[in-house]
């Protein structure tokens, strides 16, 4: 397989409904998605970088010029392109995970369906579905949160999932399990918001029975997450902090974290989230996929992830109408708690024309 042409498109997608986490608000959502053209097929790849650089260092137009410049340039050099070349053949290049793993993504599509192969199969998924959790943001009153929450249950979702920040945490946890009960899947995300210093006041959660409080201090701050341990009963999971395989396997060697939030985007790709969920499994460390907001090509291809066998805690894989009134897929639809892993080779669904047309805010067309 050769790369012929690769096109970098921007959307624009409202939001359902403004979603405020610790580090920011968003009501629109602003994608990169890339377009590998080869000799044998096309490929999708969803880059999920945010517009600033907040959740990670990375961000938006970062992601389209390294692209541009480097990653997409240093490929086109390959003669012979698979996909779980890219990263090798990247790996030079330091950092900029995200647009790599939007790069490897598109390739793999591409791979996958010149092939008849399906992403799922390739992964090594064992379900034709899988459990959905919901990530639910920072509201202005405690009343607004328990109506999102209450209306989630009713749509089905089987895990709930609180964003907190100092001054949102201990109350609002409290509320939802008075509530809707003991019985509610319910864990935390405090994307690094939180100290050491604030060990104690976390250590209040541990009352609520919470599956896991997710990223509550700095994404360099590993060993803080150690100590943190020592001191907060609930089970700790890393999200921002785990970047690879290797820094998964060592903090789980540090006793960093008990439960890893895998996010391919993240790591560089779906190939490497695959590796981090056969170490985690090596260490009976239990997974679940996280999700960026993705459009339907990004979920397709999570959804695929999170039939793997080692990810046996529901994941952020919402239904398309969590965040969009129109995905640009045919929407991901919520049945008894569950989404459909895709079927279709590849990632397993196309965006619609029209609609992804209706959405594009520019594109640009990469040829050697
Ligand atoms: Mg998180």
């Amino acid at each position: 397989m050769k790369l012929t042409g690769l096109e970098l498109r921007r959307i624009a997608m409202p939001l359902v409904a403004p979603f405020r986490t610790s580090f920011g608000t968003q009501t629109t959502r602003d994608i990169l998605l890339l377009r590998a053209v080869t000799g044998d097929a096309e490929g999708w790849g969803e880059c999920v970088t945010l517009p600033d650089p907040v959740y990670s260092s990375e961000y938006v137009d970062a992601a389209a010029d390294v692209l541009r410049r480097f990653l997409v340039p240093a490929l086109a050099a390959h003669e012979r392109l698979e996909a779980h070349l890219v990263g090798p053949a990247l790996a030079h290049f330091k950092g900029h995970r995200m647009a790599k793993a939007a790069l490897e993504m598109a390739v793999l599509d591409a791979e996958l369906r010149a092939s008849g192969r399906t992403l799922a199969r390739e992964l090594g998924a064992v379900r034709d579905r899988v459990p959905c959790g919901v990530s639910v943001g920072i509201m202005g009153s405690t009343g607004e949160l328990l109506d999102a929450v209450g209306g989630y249950l009713d749509e089905g979702y089987v895990r709930i999932k609180l964003k907190i920040e100092p001054g949102w945490d201990v109350e609002p946890v409290r509320a939802v399990r008075e509530r809707f009960g003991d019985d509610v899947l319910l864990q935390v995300d405090a994307n690094t918001a939180y100290t050491l210093a604030d060990a104690r006041h976390l250590a209040r959660l541990d009352p609520f029975g919470l599956l896991l409080i997710e990223q509550p201090l700095p994404e360099e701050d590993v060993l803080a997450h150690a100590e943190l341990a020592k001191t907060v009963r609930t089970p700790i999971c890393l999200d921002e902090s785990i970047t690879s395989a290797k820094s998964a396997a060592d903090a789980i060697k540090l006793g960093a974290c008990h439960v890893v939030n895998i996010k391919p985007g993240r790591v560089g790709g779906y190939l490497e989230a695959r590796r981090i969920a056969d170490v985690c499994a090596a260490h009976d460390v239990p997974v679940w996929c996280g999700g960026m907001l993705e459009s339907g090509l990004g979920r397709a291809a999570n959804v695929a992830l999170a039939a793997l066998p080692g990810f046996t805690l529901p994941g952020d894989t919402s239904a398309s109408g969590r965040y969009y009134r129109t995905d640009i897929t045919p929407p991901f639809v919520l049945e008894d708690g569950h989404l459909p892993v895709p079927t279709a080779p590849g990632i397993g669904v196309d965006p619609i024309p029209e609609v992804l047309d209706e959405v594009t805010t520019s594109t640009e067309w990469l040829s050697w």
